[in-house]
């Protein structure tokens, strides 16, 4: 039983195959040799210290979003949960669009969201196309027991006989060639005596299954391409779709969890790995393949395709803007490691798919950061407010000491002081010289107390050429001040924050909303840019009590009434202070 504040668990149907499988002990007489490798190689090691493998795959041709997240805390998080190990794995086994820039960020945001691919003295960060040579081996092997051929029709002619839904497909005319004979053409595949898409090495399996992915499925196509690890060794690469389960299975994978499009290849998965088991070349028991429904968040899109058009047509200041769902722009905009993993947890992972709701992450900011972030004041619209009684109450030029919580709830944590002067910043928006009904901050003759300072009372304003509020005036209200002997007495109704004119430091604050106005906004092929939001940034000039003069880049901080704010991981530095809202302090969007 499950103690009564524990938050209650989501849904996350893969926990109960993990657990069915670790109280079968399916995988516990597992051997694992420390590295990847075939069977002889897992079986000359020790009795896996894992109890169960899962892996994060990337293809290293762009910068990891909201959706790789999702991925990430489910395939780190489960292994971490069951005493297991997550692999980080490269899936570079297509030579084009692979970059380094693209590997490091990789690397960088799988750290930052708080996990690790070292366990039990190794590092498990593999490349898939470290396993080329064993997948050409395989293959080989394959055509050798009569399960794969070299087919040579023109792509045209394939298509033509792979049939469709209701149509089985027809036999290849190289189908029934024998082991040699392809094995020879295979052979000069490899070698390059045959032009790119001259013959394909396809599996033999099934022209009538009823899964198309049965049908004789391409596994190694020929294509001149240097690829970023192996440079120009090999001119045939093989199909995602033959790699991916061999991969799984050199590196002792258990539970290989995957999105739900792989739901029909699973069959093949099947077929490969129980084939290359039997001809002996893989370990057994050997992974086996689950799919959940993968993560959409509203107002967010997740096409790498469509990101990096964001990023050329410079809608976005790079994939680092903190309006993009990229992993560095969550990270640049102020969301915490712990709260994109509570959005995570909380989304439960099924196998029906669904919306996920943006708040979600930003409730999830806001509890992680309401015990942790230190509170401050800062005045984002600011208008001047002149304490007309200031000298003759106080003393002209005299500085009364205020001081405030570092955090409300947490006492131990300290104070941080604020000076008050005759002259303050307050909202524009904290006045009104005609008030509206409902109104209580200030307007003339009304009364408001400054957030832990005295009681102050309008007189009145000054405009400015163009009938703008120029200055606010104000008298203070003697004996009123917070913390001191009947300072209560006088009841008000408001309370306004504030910085003092001669103790606030100039800030530039960065206020950000969604990017799209739509809640799908590439739904059903609809035009994404049609629906950007022309507002989804805002830079203003903004001035900040003094405590946030030592903010170090990334710290973070409740500005007290405007929400959850970063010190700008770039832009900010000691001369010039730089702030992003992450989010507010409540939801305010109306749909
Ligand atoms: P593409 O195939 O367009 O290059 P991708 O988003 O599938 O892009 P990969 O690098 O193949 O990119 O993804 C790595 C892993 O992240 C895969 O296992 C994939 O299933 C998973 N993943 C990607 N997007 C999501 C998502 N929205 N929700 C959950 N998992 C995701
Ligand atoms: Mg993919």
């Amino acid at each position: 039983m499950s103690a009564p504040n524990e938050e209650v668990k989501p849904g996350n149907f893969l926990r109960a195959i993990i657990e069915r499988d670790l109280e079968a002990g399916t995988y516990a007489g597992r051997h694992f040799a420390g590295t990847p490798g075939d069977a002889a190689h897992h079986a000359a090691g020790p009795l896996d210290l894992a109890k169960i493998r899962t892996r994060f795959p990337p293809e290293p041709n762009g910068y990891l979003h909201i959706g790789h997240a999702k991925s990430i805390c489910l395939n780190f998080g489960l292994a971490r949960d069951y005493g297991g190990v997550c692999h980080m794995r490269f899936d570079d086994t297509n030579p084009e669009k692979e970059e380094q820039e693209y590997v490091d960020a990789i690397l960088e945001s799988v750290r930052w969201l708080g996990f690790s691919w070292e366990a039990h003295g190794t590092s498990h960060l593999y490349h898939a196309s470290d396993y080329f040579d064993f997948m050409a081996g395989a293959a080989e092997a394959l055509i050798r027991a009569g399960l794969a051929y070299v087919d040579e029709q023109s792509a045209d002619e394939m298509r033509d006989r792979r049939g469709d839904f209701n149509t089985p497909g027809a036999d290849s005319p190289y189908r029934n060639r024998t082991p040699a004979d392809s094995l020879a053409r295979f052979g000069e595949m490899r070698e390059g005596k045959l032009a790119d898409g001259a013959a394909v090495l396809r599996a033999k399996i099934d022209m009538s299954s009823p899964n198309i992915n049965l049908r004789d499925p391409a596994l190694y196509r020929i294509k001149r391409a240097t690829h970023h690890n192996t440079g120009d060794r090999w001119c045939i690469y093989p199909m995602y779709t033959y790699a991916h389960p061999i991969e799984d299975a050199l590196e002792n994978i258990t539970h290989s969890i995957c999105t739900l499009e792989f739901e029909d290849q699973r069959p093949f998965y099947d077929w490969l790995l129980d084939s290359l088991c039997s001809l002996g070349l893989l370990a057994q028991p050997r992974p086996h393949q689950y799919e959940f429904a993968r993560l959409n968040v509203t107002y967010v899109i997740t096409s790498k395709r469509r990101l990096r058009q964001l990023v050329d047509e410079k809608i976005v200041d790079g994939w680092d803007d903190p309006r993009m769902p990229t992993i560095v722009g969550m990270r640049r905009r102020g969301y915490t490691p712990e709260a994109i993993r509570l959005m995570c947890e909380r989304a439960g992972t099924s196998k029906a798919g669904g919306w996920t709701d943006y708040a979600s992450l930003d409730i999830a900011l806001r509890d992680d950061l309401d015990p942790k972030a230190p509170r401050a004041m800062a005045v984002l619209d600011p208008v001047k407010l002149v304490l007309t009684n200031w000298d003759e109450l106080m003393g002209a030029g005299t500085i009364d000491a205020c001081s405030a919580p570092v955090h409300p709830a947490q006492p131990d944590r300290g104070r941080r002081s604020l000076a008050m002067g005759s002259e303050i910043w307050i909202e524009r928006d904290d006045f009104m010289e005609v008030p509206s009904k409902g109104y209580f901050r200030l307007f003339p003759g009304n009364r408001v107390r400054l957030k832990y300072g005295h009681v102050i009372e309008c007189t009145g304003c000054l405009l400015d050429a163009n009938a703008r509020i120029a200055e606010v005036r104000a008298k203070l209200v003697p004996d009123t001040k917070s913390g001191t002997p009947g300072a209560d007495a006088l009841k008000v109704k408001g309370v306004i924050t504030w910085v003092a004119v001669h103790d606030s430091i100039p800030a530039e604050v960065r206020l950000y909303e969604r990017l799209f106005n739509d809640e799908q906004p590439d739904a059903g092929g609809r035009d994404f840019m049609a629906s950007l939001n022309p507002h989804s940034k805002r830079v203003v000039s903004a001035y900040v009590e003094p405590s946030l003069a030592s903010a170090q880049n990334e710290d973070r901080f409740q500005l007290e009434r405007h929400g959850y704010f970063v010190a700008d991981r770039i832009d900010h530095a000691a001369n010039r202070l730089v702030f992003n809202r992450t989010a507010t302090l409540r939801e305010s969007f109306t749909k």
